[in-house]
């Protein structure tokens, strides 16, 4: 359906759990969040009502993020359901990639089309800190199993941060020339607990390219690409794969958002940036059919504003993997 604005908002973003394996330091405090009592978060036969009334109001794409979505048990079972919904094309993932290896065979025979892999180093001791415990061995098996198995195309979200990994920039986009994975470089945006120095420690796209182009060649930028979205993509010469950019922070691309967020614990989020949300889950627990869900899904749909306003500041308490990154 359409907005406010005259955007189609076709595509339902899932935080399935608020939980997570890592502690990534612009992500969330070293000792995790707070735990939300379990019975605040969605269940997955919520999270599949949801979705499925969303597709009524012409939601035809859903991405499980969190938190980290693969550490919701039965998060398998729920990609088999969203996938025998006829109406939904495109079903993927964002996650850090360390489940990947073991969960990839069983996530691609339910259905799951694509994965976005979040990577911020390609150097052992500084992922196990940025992550403060991931193990980057771990990960790089799982993006190889993805690639295994054939999801396509495979996106790696690379978050910048001025003096932490601003100088692996050009060998994320060496990696790009011998394999078939789209690196996006992510502006750091001001959320919970990056909030006070994201502005400072920020890299905007042109400095990237520069840097890039200086060392690699020329960037030819590439028009189509699947699932698309917010980022603009690039390609050097002969390479396998591409160089996105998603820059939140110096050119915001509101006018061409299409989407709708679901927190873990029953929210719908009309904006990331905007706090305002609408309650679903309390008026789902009192048993209404579907045809309501879909109306308040759709009254959300008309509260999306025109344009974020994250560069004057956060001041929601939470964090984003408890809205859904
Ligand atoms: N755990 C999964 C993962 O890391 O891919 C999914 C959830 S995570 C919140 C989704 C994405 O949000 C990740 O790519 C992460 O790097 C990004 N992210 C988290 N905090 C951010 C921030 N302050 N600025 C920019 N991106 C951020
Ligand atoms: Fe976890 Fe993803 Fe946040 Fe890192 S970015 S702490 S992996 S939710």
């Amino acid at each position: 359906m359409l907005d406010g604005y005259k955007r189609d908002i076709s595509y339902l973003r899932v935080s399935v759990t608020d939980r997570c394996n890592f502690r990534c330091v612009y992500c969330m405090p070293a000792d995790g969040v707070k735990t939300i009592e379990h019975k605040e978060i969605l269940t997955l036969e919520e999270i599949f009502q949801i979705i499925k009334a969303a597709t009524k109001i012409g939601i035809r794409k859903v991405r499980l993020t969190g938190g980290e979505p693969l550490v919701r048990l039965g998060i398998v079972d729920l990609i088999n359901r969203i996938n025998n919904l006829p109406e939904i094309d495109d079903i993927a993932i964002t996650t850090n990639g360390i489940l990947l290896q073991e969960m990839g065979t069983d996530l691609k025979k339910a259905g799951l089309n694509r994965v976005n892999i979040s990577l911020d180093s390609l150097n052992h001791k500084r992922f196990h800190n940025i992550t403060r415990n991931g193990d980057l061995k771990r990960v790089m098996q799982g993006i190889e199993e993805a690639l295994r198995l054939g999801f396509h195309p495979i996106k790696i979200n690379t978050v910048v941060v001025r003096g932490v990994n601003s100088d692996e920039v050009v060998e994320f986009a060496r990696w790009t020339k011998e394999v078939p994975v789209h690196v996006r470089f992510i502006e750091l945006m001001p959320i919970g607990t990056s909030s006070p120095w994201a502005e400072d420690r920020y890299v905007p796209e042109e400095e990237i390219k520069d840097i890039i182009t200086d060392r690699l060649g020329s960037l030819t930028e590439i028009k189509k690409m699947k699932g698309s979205g917010p980022a603009r993509y690039y390609k050097l010469d002969n390479a396998l794969g591409s160089i996105g950019f998603i820059t939140a922070m110096s050119n915001h691309f509101c006018s061409k958002c299409n989407r709708l967020r679901l927190t873990a614990t029953g929210g719908l989020r009309p904006c990331l940036f905007d706090k305002r949300e609408v309650d679903i889950k309390t008026p789902l627990r009192s048993g209404i059919n579907e045809d309501v869900i879909a109306k308040i899904i759709s009254e959300a749909v008309l509260l999306k504003p025109d344009r974020h306003h994250m560069n004057y500041g956060w001041d929601d308490q939470r964090v984003m993997s408890q809205i859904g990154g």
